[in-house]
């Protein structure tokens, strides 16, 4: 793939990046250019290009606005002590944009495409990737859409990718605290045959209003259970969640209906290396509540790349609440954190070959 670069001459000035370095929050400031590629069925992916960060003009017709065939990437650029900076499994991304797309009609935009892509995007705008200090990190957004101007209900004949990136903070705000989670019982996020392990804004779009009644009752996040029987636990919104049990055992709901995190399969990974079998599977909601109650299930946490490992508190429901197992972060869901988070900003030896050069 060949990229062409034009250079943005309205680049933010280095005292106001700076200041937003200095906060960053999360998704509310973008860098100072963008990545682009397209896509037609006769020229295959062409037309790959940096330009200055800005709005892009569609037309009314723009199939994305109306049937939501779409999908998207969530991942990081860290900055090390040494001042390289280094992306998390790029590949992986690359890998599960493959499927998503597949299950979306979508084009597959090759491994090596999406990692040079996001690879030439944090080196133009290298100067936004925050110092190591604070977990701070270049969030990265690459996503696909049907750009094909046409009403009919069929795959799009024209598609983009773009990549953005947003500097980020801490997710929460409220640092890490473990965060309260509302059980719907009237909503579901994916059901089977759907796009539940897709990452698709639709997805999303059907969270929204499950979340809005989590606010409603006081809690942070919500919960979802399968659509089958409304019995197992499945994920949160945006996060895949993990259980670890008094006698070191830990279990995460198995996939099929749930988001494959890549957080999630890290974890794996490194719980086991810690001495922490996981076991995938199913996990019902009353296992969740008769385990805090008996003490069974000592630590609750859910993972995701924007907000790493969190602590789960609390769980309520329409009619009743379990407490939290643990007032705050529990010692493996501490320990799974820091051992994650050290691999990423190069301060724990890579003995797994996540970690991807970019600067
Ligand atoms: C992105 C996402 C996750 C977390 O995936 P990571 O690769 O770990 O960031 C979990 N659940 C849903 C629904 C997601 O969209």
């Amino acid at each position: 793939m060949q990229i062409s670069t034009t250079l943005s001459t309205t680049a933010v000035d280095d005292a106001r990046l700076a200041e937003i370095l200095a906060e960053p929050g999360f998704g509310t400031h973008f860098t100072d250019h963008m990545f682009t590629v397209e896509w037609t069925p006769e020229k295959g992916w062409h037309d790959a290009r940096i330009t200055p960060y800005g709005p892009i003009t569609l037309d009314p017709a723009t199939a994305v606005l109306h049937y939501a065939q779409e999908t998207f990437e969530g991942m990081k650029a860290y900055r090390r002590e040494d001042g390289s900076v280094w992306t998390f499994r790029p590949e992986a991304n690359a890998a599960r944009m493959a499927r998503s797309s597949d299950r979306l009609a979508l084009p597959v935009l090759p491994i090596e495409d999406f990692v040079a892509a996001v690879d030439a995007l944090v080196k133009v705008d290298e100067r936004w990737v925050p110092d190591a200090a604070g977990e701070k990190s270049l969030y990265l957004r690459p996503f696909m859409f049907a750009s094909e101007k046409f009403l009919g209900v069929r795959p799009s004949q024209h598609v983009t990718f773009m990549v953005i990136a947003s500097p980020a903070g801490a997710y929460f705000k409220g640092g890490l605290k473990p965060v309260s989670l509302w059980l719907t019982t009237e909503y579901t996020r994916a059901g089977r045959g759907g796009m539940g392990a897709a990452k698709t804004g639709g997805n999303y779009a059907s969270s929204l209003v499950a979340q809005q009644e989590a606010y409603a009752n006081g809690c942070d996040q919500v919960v979802f259970l399968d659509a089958q029987e409304g019995r197992y636990v499945e994920e949160l919104g945006g996060m895949n969640m993990y259980f670890v049990y008094a006698d070191g055992r830990v279990v995460t709901p198995e996939t099929g209906t749930i988001l494959e995190g890549i957080t999630r399969a890290s974890i794996i990974e490194l719980a086991g290396k810690l001495g922490h079998p996981v076991e995938e599977r199913r996990i019902s909601i009353d296992e969740w509540r008769d385990g805090v109650a008996s003490g069974d299930i000592v630590e609750i946490f859910a993972c995701g790349t924007a907000a790493v490992v969190t602590p789960v508190g609390s769980l309520k429901w329409d009619g009743g609440e379990t407490p939290a197992p643990t007032v705050e972060a529990g010692p493996l869901t501490s320990k799974i954190r820091a051992a994650l988070v050290d691999v990423q900003f190069g301060r724990a030896d890579d003995t797994f070959g996540w970690m991807h050069r970019v600067v």
